[in-house]
């Protein structure tokens, strides 16, 4: 048969409607079980239609009517009265999508949780809204998990594992876990610097909102049901009070010109990696300053010693770094003294955080895809979901 889903239901009709093609169809089982105290029901109680949205056909948009019946339960000892039949493999309690399109249609939520989700879907004659992808999302359970071999400290502490059970368990100062934990980058490990908890709970909305703006929606009940499904936790005035602020001043912020981070950028790349302009741009900065001549031979010094695995070089290192006496650089060599073990360890063994940071990575793929605006349960979904493929 063309369309294997459907041999539990008699075609009654086919027709094709505006584009789309329009089915009718009835179950044919004479007999259903009751979900509750699975006696089959043979009384019919009554019957309605039920729409539902198929994968397409040959490009074609595919509806279904499908006449469902209601039964009566005659289980003496049951609790259900009436009950509405299910077609296997076709409905779903309550859901208006066929299970074979919404699978589809997860798989393009799970990868595409942005505006090309949808736009892929209406190319895919199966149009569903962003909201839709969303909430499609949301309610996928989550993977089992794998017990792992090696953890960061991210993920033992997002076990509930205390800092100091931490410090315990890996032999390190509770200091050290703590920076660790505070750490959003390796950068942050380095100079122990950290940015504090966001203070409004809008922010990491207002890129999102900022695009619908821009794009021409400027309604404040819109957009702060819009966010709420993205996984805004708070109240529709804060919204409309942003909103206001921007109406009254409309110009954007200029984005900041690049500048330390981007000279540290060319520092910690791999030299072969470095992109052509920027050789020349990276050899002046140099030329200005014999500090950070300096600073970049023993940048690229740990560099090397970090992707041969030569941990036992790193006294020798942290001499050399100190003698010459340089900004943060000292400090980054005291540091690694205070860990000495630790840091010998992860430049000597395979094991290292690569995995993690690689996880952290993917996490901020996902992340910019979704122009910043996931919200973390939604993050967690598709990290967990997209993880399993990976
Ligand atoms: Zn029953």
């Amino acid at each position: 048969m063309l369309l294997p889903h459907l041999t539990g239901v008699l075609v009654d009709r086919v027709e094709v409607v505006g584009g789309a093609v329009w089915m009718w169809a009835s179950p044919r089982a004479e007999a259903v079980p009751c979900p509750r105290c699975g006696d089959p029901a043979t009384r019919v109680h009554s019957r309605y239609e039920r729409r539902l949205a198929d994968s397409p056909v040959a490009g074609r948009k595919l509806v279904l009517r499908l006449r469902v019946r209601r039964w009566f339960c005659d289980g003496t000892a049951c609790l259900v009265k009436t009950f509405a039949e299910q077609v296997d493999g076709l409905t779903v309690r309550d859901g208006r999508r066929r299970p074979l399109l919404r699978a589809m249609l997860e798989r393009i939520a799970v990868a595409l949780a942005g505006r090309a989700g949808p736009r892929l879907a209406t190319s895919l004659s199966a149009p569903a809204s962003r909201s839709t992808l969303l909430r499609l999302v949301m309610s996928l359970p989550d993977p089992s998990a794998v017990t792992p071999k090696v953890l960061g400290v991210d993920e033992l502490l997002a076990q509930g594992h205390s800092i100091r059970g931490i410090a315990r368990g890996l032999g390190w100062g509770q200091k050290t876990v703590q920076r660790y934990a505070r750490a959003a980058t390796w950068q942050d490990i380095v100079d122990g610097k950290w940015k504090g908890p966001r203070s409004n709970k809008l922010d990491p909305f207002k890129p999102y909102l900022q695009q619908r703006w821009e794009s021409g929606c400027t309604n404040a009940l819109q957009l702060h049901r819009e966010i709420v499904v993205l996984g805004y936790p708070g109240a529709y005035g804060q919204v409309r009070a942003y909103l206001e602020q921007r109406r009254l001043n409309p110009e954007a912020i200029a984005p900041a010109p690049p500048t330390v981070r981007r000279v540290t950028g060319w520092l910690t790349r791999h030299p072969d990696t470095l992109a052509e302009d920027d050789q020349p741009r990276l050899k002046a900065v140099l030329e200005q300053c014999p500090e950070l001549r300096a600073a970049a031979g023993h940048v690229r010094a740990f560099g090397e010693m970090m992707t041969k695995l030569q941990g036992e070089l790193l006294p020798e290192w942290i001499a050399a770094v100190r003698a010459d006496d340089l900004p943060g650089l000292t400090s980054f060599a005291n540091g690694l003294q205070s860990d000495l073990d630790a840091v010998t360890a992860g430049l000597t063994t395979t094991w290292n955080s690569g995995p993690v940071e690689g996880r952290v990575n993917h996490i901020k793929m996902i992340k910019r895809q979704m122009f910043g605006r996931a919200g973390l349960a939604l993050l967690r979904k598709r990290v967990l979901l997209t993880a399993v493929r990976h």
